[in-house]
């Protein structure tokens, strides 16, 4: 057994952003400054896309999706069961009404049939959610939002890396939106960043995350002078630090050797527990590209012997951290109260949140991290 805790989704931090935040330290420039200028040049090169607008949470960045896509009291999104709970929050502090529809067993994203059969004339917004990096069969969701007008938000929070049919996720939709919260694939402490190709909407999601200012706080005492702002909306007050954007530009620059370390962990667990009777995240075709944020494993009582929970504790046991990514939605008491949904509501996302069990896939794992967690699972198993 391992002698000290392995804790479940630690960041890899390093040198040149620990440099960075002392020189924004330095710098005196704390708030929303060049760096958070710099941070969206380098994510939105990264994606391909004309606009990014970084945030200080992308729960931050999905309320203001709805906001600034115009979604009314009355309104309904259909998004999935299988999320963290912002993503669902987004569209209620927004005023407008969340929609489950269940999920494909295999991809664990929104199947499409079920998202049809919710459609209402109510219906104004699709929030499909890239889970554990897999893309969501777009092309169908593009269809059924075209069919419908529906305005697309993709909650991006896994799915920084992840492509569809060669189309980089966040661009596909209306808005995107990434976090950069400290277990995601790349992480500022806490961070979001919203994706957008069209620069009306690109405008408003940053007004309405400075106060609604028409003009940055850091302009406002450049060298040129004082400018005086307006306000020109009620805005929250959702915008990104230095702090934060100095360490988002260095993680930046390894997002895709971090892929590929999560890569060669993630085909060590697909072969090393390959004879072990838990479920293994399921194979994708060759037009998507799988972000590997989470390696979410199934674990049927009835096949290993141990519920979700008695594995997740004797792992625990064993000093191996695990997550639970998610329970589903319908699952959680204050949906219940408040929408009166039920776990039967949305059957399959309900079996694998029972089931769900993330093992670590942070590239601070080293060979012997990844040895000693498959070593843990096989001795809970007894294999
Ligand atoms: C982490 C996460 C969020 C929220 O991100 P924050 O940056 O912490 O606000 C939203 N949706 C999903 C699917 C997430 O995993």
């Amino acid at each position: 057994m391992r002698s000290s805790y392995l804790v479940f989704g630690q960041p890899l931090i390093e040198p040149p952003e620990i440099d960075e935040v002392v020189a924004s330290m330095k710098s005196s420039w704390l708030g929303t400054g060049p760096k958070v200028a710099e941070f969206e040049k380098r994510i939105a090169a990264y994606k391909g896309v004309p606009h990014a607008l970084a945030l200080n949470s992308c729960t931050a960045g999905l309320h203001l999706a709805c906001v600034v896509l115009g979604l009314q009291p009355g309104d309904e999104v259909i998004t999935t069961p299988m999320t963290f709970c912002a993503s669902v929050n987004a569209i209620v502090h927004a005023g407008a009404t969340p929609v489950l529809a269940d999920v494909d067993p295999a991809t664990m994203n929104l199947d499409p049939e079920q998202v049809r059969r919710k459609i209402t004339k109510r219906t104004k917004a699709l929030l499909p959610v890239h889970f554990a990096g897999r893309p969501c069969d777009m092309d169908p969701l593009m269809a059924i939002a075209k069919e419908h007008r529906l305005v697309v938000i993709e909650d991006c929070a896994h799915a920084i890396e992840t492509e569809y049919r060669g189309q980089k996720a966040g661009t596909i939709g209306d808005l995107g939106v990434l976090s950069f919260y400290s277990t995601k694939n790349i992480v500022t402490g806490e961070g979001g960043m919203v994706l957008t190709r069209s620069p009306e909407l690109a405008r408003r999601i940053k007004v309405m995350g400075l106060h609604g200012m028409s003009a940055d706080a850091w302009k406002r005492f450049s060298d040129d002078g004082y400018k005086h702002y307006d306000v020109e909306e009620i805005g929250f007050k959702y915008n990104m630090m230095d702090l934060q954007a100095a360490i988002g530009l260095h993680q930046i620059t390894r997002v895709e050797p971090w892929w590929q370390r999560r890569w060669q962990i993630w085909q060590r667990y697909m072969s090393e527990l390959a004879d072990v009777p838990i479920g293994l995240p399921a194979g994708w075709p060759a037009h998507e590209r799988h972000a590997l944020h989470l390696f979410v494993l199934q674990v049927d009582q009835a096949r290993c012997g141990l519920s979700r929970d008695e594995l997740l504790m004797a792992l625990h046991r064993l000093n191996i951290g695990t997550g639970v990514h998610y329970r589903s939605i319908p699952s959680l008491s204050v949906y219940q109260r408040r929408f009166g949904w039920q776990r039967e509501d949305t059957p399959v996302a309900t079996t694998i949140g029972d089931r769900a069990l993330s093992l670590p896939l942070s590239p601070k794992l080293g060979d012997g991290d990844v040895g000693d967690v498959i070593a843990a699972v096989r001795a809970a198993l007894r294999r």
